[in-house]
């Protein structure tokens, strides 16, 4: 860190609490979705999110958004389906909500979720049901979900901190000072925490656009993961036309966006078929109100034959079991162990800021975007490539500080792209 960073720093320290929660907002708006005057804004997030949601709507509203649209999740009302509804409740979701909400993507809204829902709220109920009710919204979603990872629409996740989630991040802490303590770790990954984060923001983006550039060009066929200590040595088939993506995108709106507030990865799609060895997850994975410890598992041509874990084994089959795209490959990415979430040490307990702590892979879908022309592309045509589909996509961190990776070219040959974690 330069003197005039630390400087920033410290004025940024300097700021009050809604000061900075308004920074976070303005980015969001600004950054996150490149909102468009004209365009509408539907928003969904936790309860506990209320006066960050607040501040994005006076931002949407200041960027000329025709209308805000916001939808609440409530922890207590989410449990009380799963101790009084009827055993029908859990193959139910709302696909009028769900239709609705693609039929505004279609007329030109953006999307923004809040992150920050409490990742254990499930973790004591039948692994079974929240499966369903997962299934039933995926279902439901299908339609509004491709309109997002096709890049249809220009949309972005932001984190609020919230009690329960603090509390897990910050274990040993009075709830007050826990939160307080995610919120400045979700500022500082966030990179807001300096002087002007919008310029922060774009020579940010245009480092990571330079590393994109930089895989594209080599066009290997294969990455080449392997740990000091023996755990993972795991070779990734890329799909044929592969692209890497990272940091901002032009969504098919011609809006351009930064979809994850933070981001640090540089991603592309591997080949479903073409993944073999070895792979031992190094952080803890936490899958939908469940945790899953010490992940390893076993590919062969593309697909998981073996899979363990120390805890949450049960959640684990039972996410693998999905449909047949789920034990296979749909991301892989590469992150410097120097990111700043990696540096900060926590953990977070929530994909949006631990997937960019580590290089990580995803089993289930792909992102058609990471094809040459693939969002024009049908199901056939994605799936000739190499392209996996499937009701799920779920990263896990497999990166570490101790990682080797080696880019294969088509010849055999290899080059290495990370040493002990860091680029070469
Ligand atoms: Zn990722
Ligand atoms: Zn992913």
């Amino acid at each position: 860190m330069s003197r005039s960073e630390v400087a920033a720093v410290t004025k940024f320290s300097a700021l009050t609490f809604e000061q900075k929660l308004d920074r976070l907002a303005e980015v969001a708006v600004k950054i996150g979705l490149g909102l468009r005057a004209g365009q509408e804004l539907v928003m969904t997030a936790p309860i506990d999110a209320l006066p960050l949601v607040r501040r994005i709507t006076e931002h949407a509203y200041k960027a000329g958004a025709v209308l805000v649209t916001n939808f609440y999740s409530d922890d207590p009302a989410i449990l009380a389906r799963y101790q009084y509804g009827p055993d029908a409740s859990f193959d139910f979701a709302p696909v009028w909500l769900q239709d609705g909400i693609a039929a505004a993507f279609k007329s030109g809204a953006a999307r923004l979720a809040i992150a920050g829902a409490n990742p254990a709220l499930l973790s004591g109920q039948d692994p079974a049901r929240v499966s369903r009710v997962n299934i039933a919204v995926s279902k439901a979603s299908k339609q509004a979900m491709e309109l997002i990872t096709r890049h249809e629409i220009n949309w972005t996740i932001v984190a609020c901190a919230t009690p329960e989630w603090a509390k897990l991040v910050f274990p040993n802490e009075p709830v007050d000072i826990a939160v307080e303590k995610l919120w400045e770790a979700i500022f500082v990954a966030s990179r807001i925490a300096v002087d002007d984060p919008v310029a922060e923001w774009q020579q940010h983006g245009a480092k990571l656009k330079q590393r994109v550039d930089m895989l594209n060009a080599k066009r290997f066929s294969a990455l080449h993961f392997k740990s000091a200590d023996g755990l993972t040595d795991l070779t990734v088939g890329l799909a044929d036309d592969h692209l890497w993506a990272g940091g901002g995108t032009t969504a098919g709106n011609g809006i351009y966006c930064q979809p994850n507030i933070p981001t640090e990865e540089c991603f592309t799609t591997p080949h479903k078929d073409r993944v073999d060895g070895i792979v031992r997850a190094s952080k803890p994975l936490s899958h939908q109100g469940s945790l899953i410890e010490n992940i390893s598992v076993r590919f062969e041509a593309g697909k998981i034959v073996e899979a363990t874990a120390s805890a949450g084994e049960d959640v684990l089959n039972r996410l693998i079991s999905t449909d047949e795209g789920a034990r296979r490959l749909g991301e892989v990415a590469l992150v410097p162990h120097s990111s700043p979430i990696a540096q900060s040490g926590v953990l977070f307990w929530n994909t949006l800021f631990d997937e960019n702590a580590a290089s990580h892979i995803a089993l289930g879908q792909a992102y058609s975007t990471c094809l040459i022309g693939g969002e024009k592309m049908d199901a056939a045509q994605l799936a000739a490539l190499g392209a996996n589909s499937s009701l799920i996509h779920v990263d896990w961190m497999i990166g570490s500080g101790s990682m080797d990776v080696h880019g294969v070219n088509p010849d055999g040959t290899s080059e290495p792209l990370m040493r002990r974690g860091e680029w070469v």
